[in-house]
């Protein structure tokens, strides 16, 4: 009788704690260095950060150029900076453009920005489908964009993680930076949602 053990009939969570022992074992890792830092991105770390970007670029025409011209440097200068933040590249929303992030080989992401990465984006289906269709993958996230819109996929990688500056909306006008940070979602910033006022 033949066992079939193709990686790929493993579940991946069998498979992350087989390769963290390994590597504890050899002495490669240490688990609680590893915990610390999980927990600091998971906890410490989220959305807000990016929001702060967000507001500030709404709010700065100086900070915005040099947030389009050198996303890293720039979101340097407000203290986020770290492990995957290290090529940040910000694309505008506009009201022809619309920006959507995706990483199509794992879950590449600006952690320093964002945090850690939500389930649906580490997702197979998410990542093979809105390269093809984004639009109805769009849609089915609850984002209908007008034909007139173009829609422009950008898969992050090791090499460079992409951020987006969604479109300020016409309500927020008058807000304060506070405020405007209040309203800016995760979502937003990985262009599966908009900013609504
Ligand atoms: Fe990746």
């Amino acid at each position: 009788m033949s066992t079939d053990v193709s990686a790929d009939r493993i579940p991946i969570k069998l498979r992350a704690e087989a390769l963290e022992q390994l590597l504890v074992e050899r002495g490669l890792v240490d688990p609680n260095v590893m915990d610390s830092f999980i927990k600091t991105y998971e906890k410490d770390v989220g959305p807000l950060n990016g929001a702060k970007v967000v507001a500030k670029a709404w709010t700065d025409p100086e900070f915005k150029a040099r947030l389009l011209e050198n996303g890293t440097t720039a979101v340097a200068e407000l203290g986020f900076k770290g492990p995957q933040g290290e090529h940040i590249v910000v694309v505008e929303n506009t009201d022809t453009v619309h920006n959507v992030v995706v990483c199509t080989l794992c879950s590449c992401y600006p952690w320093p920005l964002l945090g850690l990465p939500p389930t649906w984006y580490k997702d197979p289906a998410y990542r093979a489908r809105v390269v093809k269709e984004p639009r109805t993958v769009l849609a089915e996230m609850g984002l209908t964009l007008p034909e007139s819109t173009e829609v422009t996929v950008w898969d992050s990688s090791s090499e460079v993680r992409f951020f987006v500056l969604p479109q300020r909306p016409a309500a927020s006008e008058g807000m304060s930076e506070e405020e405007l940070v209040a309203i800016v979602s995760r979502d937003a910033m990985v262009g599966v949602a908009v900013v609504g006022a």
